[in-house]
C-alpha cells in the first residue's frame, strides 16, 4: 500500500535496532514472487500472504520462504491501485498461521515504479493488525512483512519488517539462493560508507577485470560460512579473503597440531611451540585479518551440531563444506534444505603403499534446496556416521560385544563394524581441492559462473583425471523435498542431531 510520505509515523512503535531479520528465498520462488507482485506494474501494486520458517538466534531471526498463500479471485481488491487484503483472504492467512506445524504467515506487498519501499500510513496500519492477529492465531509466532519494488534503473529494492514478541525488528538483508546467491541490502539502512582503498591500484584489480566491477562490492558484502579450518578450510579461506570477501563464520573444533602445518594455511612453525597451541579458528581469523584488516569475523570453536554454531552460518550466503567427518556432511546438507542455504562440499581420499601413491580423489558436491540430498546420492556411510557420535564407553561396548561374539562364533556385523579407516590428506591435493572452492563461490556470488555439475570427483593421478559426474535425481522414496525452508520447524525430520555426551555449545573465540 504505497503513498508518498515524508514523515514518520508517530503512532508506529519503534524499531529495534540492536536486532534484525535476513529473509532467504530460493531464486525460482523470487522469481515467482515479482511475476505475481508485479503483474499490474509500474502503476499498481499488488500482494500475498506467504508462509515462512524462522530460528530464532543472538543477532535476531533467520526467515525461509516456504511458499506463498497465492490470492484466489476476489480476494484482492482488484478496483483499487494499493494493495487492499479482503477480510475473507485474512481469514484464510490467519487459518494458516493457526494450522501451520511451526511455520509462520506473513505478508509480501509491492509499491509502484518510483515510489520507493518505505512503508505508508496504510502499511503501518496493516502490519499493526496483521502482526497481533498472526501472532494471536500462531501462538505467537512472529509475523513478516516485505514491500518490493523493481524498476529498470535501480533494480530490485526491498524493506521489511518483523513482529516477534512484541517488538518489531527491522529486515536488513534479502538473499536469494540458486546457482548464483544475490543478496539485497534493505534500502532503509543506510548506505555501506566505503572503505577508501590506501593505493593506486585496487588490490582486486585483475579479479575485477574477469569478473567485472560489481563483483567487487558483491564479494564485500558477502557472509561466508566455512565448516572446517584445516587442509581445504584454510587455503579457501586464504583465496575468499584475498579475492575480498567481506565477512567470516568460522567453524572447527579443534587446536592445530603439528602434522597441521604441512597442509594448514596460516599455520606457522612458531605456533608449534606455543605451550598451548592456537585454535584452528584463531589461526584463521590471524590470517584472514593479515590480508584484509576490516574483514568481519565470526570465530568458533565447535561443530556443526551445536545450536549456538547453526545460529551464525544460518546468515551467511553459501557455505564451504571442508569438514572431513560423516555427520559434518549430513548436516550441512540438512541444514541447505531446511535453511536455503547452499553448501558447497569438498572431500579428499588419498591412498598409497610401499611409496607408491595410488588414489588420489577429490569429491565436490553442491547441496542446494531442490537439489538430490546426501542420501539420494548414496554418499553416505551411515556406521561410520554413528561411530563418529558415539561416546567412548559405547564404543568398548560394542567392541566387547563383538570379541563375545567372535568367540560365540556368531556374526560380528550386528555389533560392531569396526573403526572407520584413517584418512589420509596432504597440502598439494587440500590446497588443490580448497582453492577450487573458492573459486565456485567467487562464480555463485558474482554469477560469473557455476559449478559444471552437483557432484563430481576426478583423480588427479589418472588420464584425463578420472573425471566422474553424477546424474543425481531425487530418490522416490526419500522425503528431502518436503520441507525446504521450514527452518526450526524441519527439526523433527532432522537425520543428526548433537550427542548429549558432548559439549553443548561452540565457544566463541
Ligand atoms: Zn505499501
Ligand atoms: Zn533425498
Amino acid at each position: 500500500m504505497a503513498t508518498r510520505r515524508e514523515i514518520v509515523d508517530p503512532e508506529f512503535p519503534d524499531m529495534q535496532d540492536s536486532e534484525y531479520c535476513v529473509v532467504r528465498i530460493r531464486r525460482a520462488d523470487l522469481a515467482q514472487l515479482e511475476k505475481h507482485l508485479f503483474q499490474r506494474y509500474p502503476y499498481r501494486e499488488w500482494g500475498t500472504f506467504f508462509r515462512f520458517g524462522f530460528r530464532r538466534t543472538s543477532w535476531g531471526i533467520a526467515i525461509c520462504f516456504v511458499d506463498g498463500l497465492w490470492p484466489q479471485a476476489g480476494e484482492l481488491d482488484r478496483q483499487s491501485d494499493l494493495t487492499h487484503f479482503h477480510e475473507d483472504y485474512a481469514r484464510r492467512a490467519f487459518h494458516a498461521a493457526a494450522n501451520s506445524e511451526g511455520l509462520a504467515v506473513g505478508v509480501i506487498h509491492s509499491h509502484p515504479v518510483g515510489c520507493h519501499v518505505s512503508p505508508s500510513e496504510l502499511d503501518d496500519d496493516m502490519d499493526s493488525y496483521f502482526g497481533q492477529e498472526v501472532s494471536s492465531f500462531s501462538n505467537g509466532n512472529p509475523y513478516c512483512s516485505l514491500i518490493l519494488e523493481r524498476s529498470d534503473r535501480g533494480g530490485l529494492t526491498f524493506s521489511g519488517r518483523v513482529f516477534d514478541r512484541g517488538r518489531w525488528l527491522p529486515v536488513h538483508a534479502l538473499i536469494s539462493v540458486g546457482q548464483q546467491v544475490d543478496r539485497w541490502q534493505s534500502n532503509l539502512l543506510p548506505i555501506d560508507e566505503r572503505i577508501p582503498e590506501p593505493y593506486e591500484e585496487s588490490t582486486t584489480d585483475r579479479l575485477q577485470a574477469i569478473m567485472g566491477a560489481p563483483s567487487k562490492e558483491r564479494l564485500a558484502k558477502a557472509v561466508v560460512g566455512v565448516i572446517g579450518c584445516s587442509g581445504t578450510g584454510s587455503p579457501a579461506i586464504e583465496v575468499l579473503a584475498r579475492a575480498g570477501v567481506g565477512e567470516f563464520i568460522l567453524l572447527d573444533p579443534d587446536k592445530l597440531s603439528p602434522s597441521n602445518l604441512e597442509r594448514v594455511h596460516g599455520s606457522e612453525y612458531r605456533h608449534l611451540q606455543f605451550e598451548q597451541m592456537p585454535f584452528k579458528v584463531a589461526l584463521m581469523r590471524e590470517l584472514i585479518l593479515s590480508i584484509n584488516p576490516n574483514a568481519k569475523i565470526t570465530a568458533l570453536a565447535g561443530n556443526l551440531l551445536h545450536a549456538n554454531a547453526v545460529d551464525e552460518v544460518v546468515r551467511c550466503d553459501l557455505i564451504l563444506g571442508c569438514t572431513d567427518s560423516v555427520h559434518g556432511r549430513v548436516a550441512l546438507d540438512e541444514l541447505s534444505r531446511h535453511y536455503l542455504v547452499p553448501v558447497i562440499d569438498v572431500g579428499v581420499v588419498m591412498d598409497g603403499s610401499s611409496g607408491q601413491v595410488t588414489e588420489q580423489l577429490v569429491n565436490v558436491s553442491w547441496f542446494c534446496p531442490g537439489e538430490s540430498c546426501i542420501f539420494c546420492r548414496g554418499a553416505i556411510n551411515t556406521d561410520h556416521m554413528n561411530y563418529e557420535l558415539m561416546s567412548d564407553a559405547e564404543r568398548s561396548t560394542k567392541e566387547q560385544a563383538a570379541a563375545d561374539a567372535i568367540l560365540r562364533g556368531d556374526e560380528v556385523d550386528q555389533y560392531w563394524k569396526g573403526r572407520p579407516p584413517q584418512l589420509h590428506t596432504v597440502g598439494y591435493l587440500t590446497t588443490m581441492a580448497g582453492s577450487l572452492m573458492a573459486g565456485y563461490v567467487e562464480g555463485i556470488l558474482t554469477g560469473c559462473f557455476q559449478m559444471p555439475h552437483v557432484e563430481m570427483q576426478f583423480d588427479i593421478g589418472h588420464p584425463y583425471f578420472g573425471f566422474v559426474e553424477s546424474p543425481l535425481r531425487v530418490r522416490n522414496d526419500c522425503n528431502c523435498q518436503q520441507h525446504l525452508g521450514w527452518a526450526g520447524a524441519a527439526t523433527p525430520f532432522k537425520n543428526v542431531s548433537l550427542p548429549p555426551h558432548w559439549s553443548q555449545r561452540a565457544v566463541r573465540l
